[in-house]
């Protein structure tokens, strides 16, 4: 239920961001161990399409990208490479960001 209510913040994000217009295509970016699931993001949105008339023709994409990681020492965001989970700034041990940064919206086509 967690995700579908995070699904829910992104997507009244994005009609916001609209104003009336009705959307297009929505890309998202989800990291590869953020535990959300490309296939149930995609249900929730079906659902929230339902209920709002600006989304019926829209198009949803997520894209799977690398793990987000957190420094709080240098209050860094980096991404994780080769599984390492220390930052590339002092080689500290860094942190999984949060669940809510690590999906984004790449990018919203509207209705012209
Ligand atoms: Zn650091």
């Amino acid at each position: 239920m967690h995700e579908y209510h995070l699904i829910e913040k992104i997507i009244r994000d994005v009609l916001t961001q609209g104003k009336e217009k009705e959307v297009l295509e929505i890309i998202l970016s989800v990291s590869d161990s953020s535990g959300l699931d490309p296939d149930a993001i995609k249900l929730y949105f079906d659902e929230i399409r339902e209920k709002e008339s600006r989304l019926k023709d829209a198009k949803l994409s997520v894209r799977l990208v690398a793990t987000k990681l957190y420094c709080p020492k240098c209050d860094l965001d980096f991404e994780r490479v080769n599984k390492s989970f220390f930052c590339p700034k002092c080689a500290g041990g860094a942190l999984r960001c949060a669940v809510n940064r690590q999906i984004h919206i790449e990018k919203v086509a509207f209705k012209s």
